[in-house]
Order: structure tokens, then sequence, then C-alpha cells
């Protein structure tokens, strides 16, 4: 029922509202007022949100169901949309009573935004080894490093900034989350250079910033642990069901484009090289599907799914890459235009293999625990 619902609203919403803004189809806000006004009418506000937080408190499964929709548009880039409000990010989960006043809540208000840094100009697929640093000095720490490519951060008013508080440790317990103030003195937001995707990234420098010890989120350390919850759950939502939902899409209209398209006397999905696109696509979809659900039950089961969710990354970024390339390679001209959603969704998959953890770098460690683990099936 979920899925049909949002399914429902994805095609009547949605998707007729794909070509109204331009090629980098931005949404304004009055627009996106009135859709989000439609989603909170439907109960899908909030989703990850428990609802004594106002939220829809479902689970994870729920929201790649969602999520998987929300991705055959494309309206948005991969990892962030305002569309369901405000997504409680678990680290935020982490607050103490004091700062759900100062964070969750304005958050959840929509009042403030909060963006993730953890990449640096020399640590990236290794983020134990930042070196942004966090010295404490009385009440507050001084913090002087530099982030780069994050997200938001131009329109976000804090950063969930990862910072080295003892770097012998690096990984086992040498990190720390820290709610850093945008607008504090030394804090410098400038726009990284614009990439494949069209949405800005920004570079954070920051130059003796005093952050109170009160803005820690969670423990003096347990910043890594802390990042790679952030990462797990970034992976099988935004990354697993947004990729499968894309894929689908582009699945479907390939079909629906081979059907109608005649060249040399015949349709081209009279043509064996295009069927085998076709089902290959299909059956790549079916299996990433089945990938994601599982890996999405596991955890709300509360098992450990980080390899799990290595694979779901994997399999569902690589896959939508192929599914995009084909469906363009169908549509011939057509397909690489802005009137078709298919290119955006092959620059949006050329970015996500990079982003909340490299493919190569997945593998490796999903390697690396497999031949750790004593049980493989
Ligand atoms: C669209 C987008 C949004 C982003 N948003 C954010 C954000 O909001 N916050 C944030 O903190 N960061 C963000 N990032 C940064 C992103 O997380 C990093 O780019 C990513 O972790 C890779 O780091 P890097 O670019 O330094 O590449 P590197 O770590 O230098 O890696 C370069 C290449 O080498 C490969 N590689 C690295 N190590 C190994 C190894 N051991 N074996 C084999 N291959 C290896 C990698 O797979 C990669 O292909 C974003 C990036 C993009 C593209």
């Amino acid at each position: 029922m979920l899925r049909d619902l949002v399914r429902a609203f994805v095609d009547k919403e949605l998707i007729p509202l794909e070509n109204a803004f331009g090629p980098r189809r931005e949404i304004p806000p009055d627009v996106m007022r009135g859709l989000q006004a439609k989603t909170k009418e439907m109960g899908l506000w909030m989703l990850d949100v428990p609802e004594e937080y106002g939220g829809a408190s479902l689970d994870l499964l729920s929201r790649c169901l969602i999520d998987e929709q929300v991705g055959r548009t494309a309206l948005f880039h991969w990892h962030s949309h305002p569309l369901f409000g405000p997504a409680l990010r678990p680290v935020l989960r982490y607050c103490n009573e004091e700062q759900k006043e100062r964070f969750l809540w304005p958050v959840l208000r929509g009042e403030i935004r909060i963006c993730f840094a953890q990449t640096e100009p020399d640590a990236g697929s290794d983020p134990a080894s930042i070196r942004t640093r966090a010295v404490r000095d009385g009440e507050d720490f001084v913090i002087n490093g530099a982030k780069r490519f994050i997200t938001a951060a131009g329109e976000s008013d804090y950063a969930q900034l990862m910072a080295a508080t003892d770097p012998e440790k690096g990984s086992k317990g040498g990190i720390t989350v820290f709610m850093v103030d945008l607008q504090s003195p030394g804090v410098t937001v400038t726009e990284s250079w614009p990439n494949i995707t069209g949405e800005s990234l920004w570079e954070i420098a920051l130059d003796n910033v005093r952050v109170p010890n009160a803005n820690i989120i969670g423990e003096l350390g347990q910043g890594f642990e802390l990042g790679q919850k952030f990462l797990t759950e970034a992976r099988i939502k935004s990354h697993g069901a947004r990729s499968i939902g894309a894929a689908q899409r582009a699945l479907d209209l390939m079909i629906e484009y081979s059907q109608q398209r005649v060249t040399f006397g015949q349709p081209l999905s009279d043509r064996q090289a295009i069927q085998f696109m076709i089902a290959d696509s299909a059956m790549e979809i079916r299996m990433a599907r089945l990938l994601t659900y599982e890996c999405a039950w596991r955890s709300d089961r509360g098992e450990d799914i980080r390899d799990l969710s290595y694979m779901v990354k994997i399999q569902g970024t690589e896959l939508v890459t192929r599914v995009a390339d084909r469906a363009i390679q169908v549509h011939g001209g057509m397909g690489v235009s802005t009137e078709l959603p298919l290119e955006h969704f092959y620059r949006e998959a050329r970015a996500v293999r990079i982003n909340e953890g490299a493919t190569e770098v997945l593998r490796w460690r999903l390697a690396r625990n497999l031949m750790r683990s004593p049980r493989r099936s």
C-alpha cells in the first residue's frame, strides 16, 4: 500500500514537473512547499523521526520502498531532497537532552539545516586519516583544518564535523563529531568546482574556530563510529533504493521507446540486440531490489548489515549506471537530451559511485571482512 501510494504520487505530481524548470530542474521554493504540503497530508512526513517528535517513525524497509519510487523521477539529486520534511540523521540521534533543544528540535521545525562534513583534501576514502584537528582549551575545543566536497554546506547553519581529537588513535577513538556553527569566527565556506551532477558542493576552512565542549555529539572519540552509522544507512536507502527506482524508470522508458521506434522497417523491440539489453536490465534490477530489501529488513531486525550495505551500494550504483547507459543508447539522440530523465540518472549515477564509500573501497572492505569471517553464506 505504501509503495503504491508513493508511486501514484510520483506519477501524478512529480514526473509531470520534470521539464517545468529548465535543464537544471531547480524547483522553485513555493512549488516545493506545495509538494511538501501534499506529502504531509498523505502522512509521509519526517519519515525516520519517532512519533513522539511528530514523525512517521517508519522502519528502513518502508523508507526504502518510498525512496525507490522517488528515485524514478529526475527532479532531485540523489541524496538530498526535502520532499518528506527534515530527516533525523543518525548522528542527531545521539544528541543529549540539552542538545535536542538546540539542534534536534530546530532541525525538525525546519528552522536550521545541518550538513555532514567528513571529507578533506587529503582524506576521502580513508576518513581515519583526517587532519582537521580539535584541541581542548578550557570549556572549548579549538578546531583547525579544511573540509571538501560537502553537500549543502552553503545553505546550512551547522556542520556535523569530524575532527581528530586524538590523532594517534585514528578510527579507534581518535575522532569526534562536533556541531560547528558555520557563522563562527574563523569559518569560511566557499563553493567547490562545479561537478557533473549540477549540485553545488562546498569547502569549509576552519582557522582557530572555537567550539564549546557542549557541541560534541555522542562521546569524545565516538566520531568514527557515528559517521559510519550515518553512511551505512545512506548506502541502503539513498544509494540502493534510489538507484533501483531510477534504473526501473530507465528500463520502462527503454521498453516503451523500443516498441515505438521503427528503423529499417521494424520496431527496435524486434531486434535481439535491444531485447538483450531489456532482459539484462530487468534481471539486474530484480536482483538489486531483493538485496536492498533484505538488507533493510535485516537492519530493522537489529542485525549487523555493514557488509550487506556495501553490496547494496555497489550493486545499486553500478546497476543504474549500466541501465541508464543502455536506455540512452536505445533512445539514440533523444537519450542524451534533457527532455528525458535518462541523462540526469546517468550523471547522478556517475557521482554516487564515489561518495559515501567509493566502489573500490567498499569492495575491498567487503572482501577483507569475508576473509576474516568464519561464516560466509
Ligand atoms: C556528489 C558528492 C557529494 C559529496 N558529499 C559529501 C558530503 O556531504 N560530506 C562529505 O564529507 N563528503 C562528501 N563527498 C565526498 C566523498 O565522500 C569523497 O569524494 C569520497 O569519500 C572519495 O574520496 P576522494 O574524493 O578523496 O577520493 P580518494 O579517496 O582519493 O579515492 C580516489 C579513488 O581511489 C580509489 N581508492 C581509494 N583507496 C583505495 C584502495 N585502498 N584500494 C583501491 N582503490 C582505492 C577510490 O575508490 C576512488 O576511486 C561528496 C562527494 C561527491 C562526489
